[in-house]
């Protein structure tokens, strides 16, 4: 089933007098909401005691709880020893995300650095090889590992790389980012058509099951020559892209992803928005 709902606690949340994240499960349902993503932001810092209290929660609420790995993942770096903290962010992630009794991890897969774009994807595909391997063994068979597509230029991650990422391995999903689709690409989404565009690519390239089951992050962005600057709300005019076609794409298509708005600091009020112009349709 499609789900809606906010990546982090919004300011409307703190507004109304709550500050921790279980309080979201009973909040999130009483708006009609259906999930919420966890960011770990700089580094993975909860207890297992902590994470099953929460995830009980949000179970008695039937809310669907995912995690975002933290952001110094690179997947296409060099150095062993960062390949090492790769592999403690990304199983740190899956274990925590275990303890809440979600099933989706998203990751950010990397960036060149210094290195040629097509040698550093060959690295990266290399380190993912091992990545999801290391994920049989230790068990995590049952959860999904989400590969975003990445706002900046300089990153890893446009459409086709991702697609490329998530070919060979049953338990990767595509995380389409379309407000970084957009913005990668200076306002390139203008309406149904490159949604759908964007949709038709994937389904060649994954099949039907990975692109009806994806995971979405969806928000409008500002952007500049090399892509992304700055998350906006549904309130910009400008920037894009605008939400009501990818409804209507979705809508057509019958599709079920997971959709988490990460408008700043509005993405609880804006999923709503989402949900209820596409429950309009
Ligand atoms: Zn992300």
């Amino acid at each position: 089933m499609i789900k809606f709902g906010p990546s982090g606690s919004c300011e409307l949340f703190a507004m109304q007098g709550y500050s921790h994240t279980i309080q979201e499960a009973k909040w999130l349902a009483g708006l009609g909401l259906d999930c919420f993503e966890y960011s770990f932001g700089r580094g993975v810092r909860i207890t297992e005691k902590t994470a099953r209290e929460i995830g009980n929660e949000f179970r008695k609420y039937n809310i669907e709880f995912s995690v975002h790995a933290p952001y110094f993942i690179n997947l296409a770096t060099l150095e062993e020893d960062k390949a090492a903290n790769n592999h403690e962010y990304i199983f740190g992630s899956l274990k925590a995300l275990e303890y809440f009794g979600g099933k989706r991890c998203v990751f950010h897969p990397g960036s060149p650095l210094k290195a040629d774009r097509e040698d550093a994807m060959n690295v990266l595909m290399k380190r993912l090889d091992n990545v999801m391997e290391l994920k049989h063994e230790l068990g995590f068979d049952d959860l999904w590992l989400c590969a975003e597509t990445m706002g900046k230029k300089s990153q890893l991650g446009d459409l086709n790389e991702v697609i490329r990422m998530c070919k060979g391995y049953d338990t990767l999903l595509p995380c389409i980012d379309f407000g970084h689709l957009n913005a990668r690409d200076q306002g390139v989404i203008k309406g149904y058509d490159e949604y759908k565009r964007i949709i038709d690519t994937l389904a060649d390239g994954l099949g039907d099951f990975k692109t009806k089951n994806m995971h979405v992050h969806f928000s409008k962005i500002q952007y500049g020559d090399k892509g992304e600057l700055r998350h906006l709300t549904f309130a910009d005019e400008k920037y894009g892209p605008d939400f009501e076609p990818l409804m209507k794409v979705i809508s057509d298509y019958k599709l079920e992803p997971y959709i988490a708005c990460e408008s700043a600091g509005t993405q609880t009020i804006d999923a709503l928005a989402m949900k209820n112009y596409y429950k309009s349709l």
